[in-house]
């Protein structure tokens, strides 16, 4: 009898002649696919999810996961993804979840655009001799600054500077959950966000209280749910960030399983112990600009005016929103493409709601370059981001800083597997089983992650030099600095870049 008309994804296979038997394979996966046998490890190929935590915890190099080769009839319309959840929903009735973001074959833009580099007139500048600026105050900038002598003598700004958070360079960790990450996963987050002069950010389920002594490190979040929301979360940060919208599932609220609250979770969503966490779709006092912006302000007043964000998924009309944004207060504009990763989301939408951060970002600066609003909030874009280039790419096309997700959580051992909804995951992450969370060690990972982002601050200083401009700076928002290869005239409209040759 077949257990299910979709065929299993993978194939896991052990070499026989290899194996000893020492079941490390049985004790590292968390989705149950290998079982002893009393002789030999016995496999149900059907619960493989490639995540490859098998793979690298087998002494013998014994383990090998393919990809099915009895897949469907190859067919260039009804792709495989089309067909298998036909059957699915045929079998079940329900709606395919799905995590991480989109890995449909849509247009990568970021691969569309090369960089500048200089030649000749304009000298490059080596990063190894000379200081290369990548600091960046994310807030609100006064259109004007006037200056005068202070009772001492010495100049000073006639008037404060509105406050501002400081990154030692132009990345943050994207807003991502306990409760949908594991709280070791956090602590990587929190521990590499401090060593590095950057921040975290909570995501919608509080603040554990062990995450307090990062505070000067992180962001909190209010959403929908309003989990763990209370006077002394919002001053637990450096600023608070309201979740209008996420890339990956735009429109839609979250959905976090009771089999992922436990006692710990639900303390700091301040919830029952295995109830369903339900983030409605939209924030039920937000109807309207104006109510944003009550909302902002009275974030700002139980806040001593701490800067506050604004986090919106990238939608079709994204600039005339994030202009709305900026002018009801919000000092950042957290831009969330089509592609950013989630824990949980219907394949249906996370496939094919939204449009690209690329796209996004650039309608955005461009239209609050146009309104003189530009100085009024920072712009961090997110969704995608996966390398150095990215985000030097990013920041061509007008962000302040960028926000990653899905790169972090690779440094702690994801493989993008995409089965996060399932909270099995083999490497401790999205899961709140304690005896695989337990394998995450938040120090080990953190050194990871803290050398992905030196890596990164290295390759961005090379960059620089390279374009011959030692101050990240001098970047933002230049698109003279990038050509377009192979992209019809009015994507290059809209991303405000000429074609290579030109
Ligand atoms: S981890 Fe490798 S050697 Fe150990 S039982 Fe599994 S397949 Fe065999
Ligand atoms: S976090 Fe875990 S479950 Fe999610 S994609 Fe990565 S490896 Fe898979």
């Amino acid at each position: 009898m077949f257990r299910s008309l979709a065929p299993p994804e993978y194939l896991a296979t052990i070499d026989r002649v290899k194996c000893i038997r020492c079941k490390r394979c049985i004790q590292n996966c968390g989705w149950g696919v290998y079982s002893w046998g009393g002789d030999k490890v016995l496999i149900d190929t059907f619960k493989c999810v490639k995540c490859l935590r098998c793979y690298h915890y087998c002494p013998e190099e014994a383990i090998e996961i393919k990809d099915n080769p009895t897949r469907f009839k190859q067919n260039a319309y009804w792709g495989y993804n089309n067909i298998r959840n036909i059957k699915k929903q045929a079998e079940t009735g329900g709606i395919p979840l799905t995590g991480m973001g989109s890995d449909l074959p849509y247009t990568i833009l970021f691969d569309n655009l090369l960089i500048d580099a200089c030649q000749v007139t304009n000298p490059s500048i080596d990063p190894l001799r000379e200081p290369m600026e990548l600091r960046t105050y994310l807030g609100k900038k006064p259109s004007s600054v006037k200056i005068e002598k202070g009772k001492d003598g010495k100049l000073k700004l006639a008037e404060p500077a509105p406050p501002q958070i400081k990154l030692e360079v132009p990345i943050i960790f994207s807003p991502m959950s306990y409760g949908s990450i594991s709280l070791n996963a956090q602590k990587v987050l929190a521990t590499a966000a401090r060593e590095c002069g950057i921040v975290m950010n909570t995501g919608e389920g509080g603040l554990h209280e062990d995450l307090v002594p990062y505070r000067k490190n992180i962001i909190v979040q209010v959403a929908s749910g309003r989990f763990g929301v209370n006077p002394d979360y919002l001053n637990a940060g450096v600023a608070v960030e309201i979740k209008i919208g996420q890339g990956a599932k735009p429109g839609i609220g979250g959905h976090l399983p009771g089999e992922k609250i436990p006692l710990e979770v639900a303390k700091t969503r301040m919830i029952p112990v295995g109830t369903d966490a339900l983030s409605p779709a939209p924030q039920h006092d937000i109807y309207s600009i104006e109510d944003l912006r009550q909302l902002i302000y009275a974030i700002k007043e139980a806040t001593n005016y701490k800067p506050v964000s604004v986090k919106i998924a990238a939608v079709h009309n994204v600039a005339a929103i994030a202009s709305g944004i900026v002018r009801a207060g919000a000092d950042i504009v957290y831009l969330d493409g089509f592609r950013g990763g989630t824990g949980a989301a219907p394949s249906i939408i996370r496939d094919h709601l939204g449009i690209p951060i690329e796209h996004a970002l650039a309608a955005v600066d461009d239209r609050l370059r146009q309104e003189g609003i530009r100085n009024e909030a920072s712009i961090i874009a997110a969704g995608g981001i996966r390398s150095s280039a990215d985000v030097a790419k990013a920041i061509a096309l007008g962000a302040d800083a960028v926000g990653i997700g899905t790169a972090a959580l690779i440094t702690m051992g994801c493989t993008t597997c995409g089965k996060c909804y399932t909270g099995n995951c083999s490497w401790g992450i999205t899961t709140q089983r304690p005896e695989l969370t337990a394998r995450l060690d938040p120090e080990v990972y953190a050194e990871r992650l803290i050398n992905l982002i030196h890596a990164w601050t290295h390759e961005l200083k090379e960059i620089l030099g390279a374009l011959g401009i030692n101050s990240i700076e001098s970047l933002r928002g230049n698109r003279e600095r990038l050509r377009g290869v192979g992209l019809d005239s009015f994507t290059l409209d809209i991303l405000g870049v000429k074609p290579a040759g030109r």
